[in-house]
């Protein structure tokens, strides 16, 4: 089962985790997931997490102490653990990242606010030999902490392992895991449903035919044309 625990200062941001698939999941025991309050971890009367930047400039920087704590809390030395920090200065996460996660044992998500957390954080876990660093963006853009974050790296992960889809073949067929003649990595072809024709549109007449081999090529060729039109823009 895939453990994952996720530390925040924001806890009910992440009650969306608890529903659709992800909940099931939870309930059928593939994945555990954990909240985590930050301010849980502080011993002053205003609970503070934050405190102003060395070297000066706007904003608050997350202190060091309440992170180690709680994830200290959450593990112990033989526990091989990947703590995933959320920063829009981390490496940008894709299909290959979320297969790499799926088949992790403990994830623990860093969820960010202000100007981020201490860089002593990532810095004291990457001394620790059971500990593997990740510092991850969704994207090139600023969001206003990582829960958002954390939440697309989840479910993007975790529909991976197997049992969480009610139908696996859903996994087979789709952009970012499909490749091109040349192995290059293609968005999925366009899809339909019933009925055939639907406001003057009609379903392509190669959907229809029943003739699976000629279905297979035209969806082929389909995923490279979007793909090639995605790459040109
Ligand atoms: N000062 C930081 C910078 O310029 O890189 C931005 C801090 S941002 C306002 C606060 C938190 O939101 C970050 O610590 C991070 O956890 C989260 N965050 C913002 N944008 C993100 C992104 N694109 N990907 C992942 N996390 C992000």
């Amino acid at each position: 089962m895939l453990q994952i625990d996720v530390i925040s200062i924001f806890p009910e941001y992440l009650s969306p985790l608890k529903l659709s698939l992800l909940g099931k999941a939870q309930d059928k025991g593939l994945v555990s997931i954990n909240i985590h309050d930050l301010r849980d971890q502080t011993n002053d009367v205003h609970k503070s997490v934050d405190d102003t930047p060395y070297g000066g400039g706007a904003g608050m920087v997350m202190t060091a102490e309440p992170w180690a704590a709680a994830i200290d809390q959450i593990t112990n030395d033989q526990d091989e653990v990947d703590l995933i920090i959320l920063t829009p200065a981390g490496e940008k996460f894709n299909q290959k990242m979320a297969e790499t996660f799926a088949n992790k044992s403990h994830l623990i998500f860093a969820c960010g606010r202000y100007e981020g957390i201490d860089a002593r954080v990532g810095e004291y876990y990457a001394g620790k030999s059971n500990f593997k660093i990740h510092q991850v963006s969704i994207g090139d853009y600023v969001l206003g902490g990582g829960e958002v974050a954390a939440m697309v790296i989840i479910e993007a992960t975790t529909r991976l392992i197997p049992g969480v889809l009610g139908n696996p073949d859903s996994l087979k067929e789709e952009s970012h895991s499909i490749t091109g003649a040349n192995d290059e990595v293609l968005v999925e072809y366009p899809n339909y449903t019933k009925p055939a024709s639907w406001r003057g549109l009609e379903v392509p007449e190669v959907l229809l035919s029943g003739n699976h081999g000629e279905i297979a090529k035209w969806r082929k060729a389909q995923a490279e044309r979007r793909t090639q039109q995605l790459n040109k823009e």
